[in-house]
């Protein structure tokens, strides 16, 4: 990677210099606090500045000022303190994944909205991140691979680690394993931040299982970004139910309020998952979605897309199945008629396809694909 090198060295060789002086423990950062600039920590936060940059114009934000000042409440409900001094970006991008950055820039990925039943689900995640960024364990990071490799290695794990181009989100920090030690204070302070925020604690536990659940059906787990630097392990799962056993039964869940800041965006982003074609994957997902009561018409739209498209055997009646039940919910997206029609019509039911097409276009008469759908119809005569 010459490119990378050119542009890491000098960087590299002023942090190497600066490391000398900074022997001691590593201390919480302090609300407000910013590195000083003799520091290795400065060249840190220099280099994370520049790829914040790149994130803030590389248009994969999700530009939605009600859900920005909504997930930006939620970081300083469980941080008061450091409510200043972190930035919120959401991207838009399939997969569970959250960051933070040494320098306050906080990744979410829609992916990880999309998955979350509600506000305490969230929160808890949020709470583990933020930990990380209060107890600088980037830092640490960075001084002990120091130790250990070159320099250079850390910003190629942070740099290009995140398959796809997608380098700003590994650089600012979701790439980085961090220690079983520094994970396991993440866990149990994003808890007590959660529950301090008035959160009920028990809904911890239950993302933790559900993303266990996606990642065992999943067909491969490499973009399984966020287990790459958190490993799911059963001890970490199981400090978890002890923690919310003590008292994590109450508090707030805050379902409603989740559900409407994210509802407009969530029929994209499902669509975004369905687009990597890991169709097991998506089943757990939607049922997970069921099991919440979250868009079930949309949920039951995405299990029936899962059959369509793999198309093995039993899939049609499968998703025949799956559009019905999300057309009785009320609220399925208009797509599920089409999609519907086009099995109807895979299983030589002309006439019900062509019903099925025909409530599409009564539902979206301006659909970009209506010509086609005519088409379709006419066919089946
Ligand atoms: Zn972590």
């Amino acid at each position: 990677m010459p490119e990378l090198r050119k542009l890491a060295a000098p960087l590299l060789i002023g942090l190497l210099a600066a490391a000398c002086a900074n022997t001691g423990a590593v201390q919480n950062i302090q609300p407000g606090e910013r590195p000083d600039l003799e520091t290795d920590e400065a060249g840190l936060w220099m280099r994370m500045d520049r790829e914040e940059d790149d994130l803030r114009s590389s248009g994969q934000l999700v530009e939605d000022p009600k859900l920005q000042a909504y997930v930006e409440g939620i970081v300083c409900r469980l941080t008061p303190d450091y409510c200043q001094d972190v930035r919120v970006y959401i991207v838009r991008t399939a997969g569970f994944n959250a960051s933070m950055a040494p320098n306050g820039a906080m990744i979410v990925w829609s992916g990880l909205l999309l998955r979350s039943q509600n506000e305490a689900q969230l929160a808890y995640v949020l709470g583990h991140e933020l930990a990380h960024y209060i107890e600088r364990h980037s830092l640490k990071r960075w001084r002990d691979m120091r130790a250990t490799t070159t320099g250079l290695a850390f910003f190629q794990v942070a740099t290009l680690g995140v398959a796809g181009g997608f380098a700003q989100l590994g650089a600012l920090g979701s790439i980085m394993a961090f220690s079983r030690e520094s994970e396991r204070e993440a866990d149990r302070i994003g808890f007590e931040l959660m529950q301090r925020a008035g959160y009920r604690g028990d809904e911890a536990v239950k993302i933790w299982d559900y993303l266990r659940r996606e990642r065992e059906a999943a067909e491969d787990d490499e973009d399984f970004v966020f287990f790459a630097s958190h490993p799911p392990s059963q001890e970490r799962r199981d400090s978890l139910a002890a923690l919310s056993q003590a008292g994590g039964q109450q508090g707030r869940v805050e379902r409603d309020p989740f559900l409407r800041a994210t509802a407009a965006h969530r029929p994209g982003w499902m669509r975004d998952e369905l687009q990597r074609r890991d169709y097991a994957r998506v089943s757990v997902l939607a049922d997970h979605l069921l099991d919440a009561k979250t868009d079930p018409g949309l949920a039951l739209f995405k299990k029936g897309e899962v059959h369509r498209l793999r198309d093995e055997e039993g899939d049609a009646a499968a998703a025949v199945k799956a559009y019905h039940g999300a057309l009785k919910s009320g609220k399925a997206p208009a797509e599920t008629y089409r999609s519907l029609g086009l099995v109807l019509w895979s299983l030589d039911r002309p006439k019900a396809a062509q019903t099925a097409f025909r409530k599409y276009l009564g539902q979206r008469p301006k659909a970009d694909d209506r010509a086609m759908v005519e088409d379709y119809i006419n066919q089946l005569n």
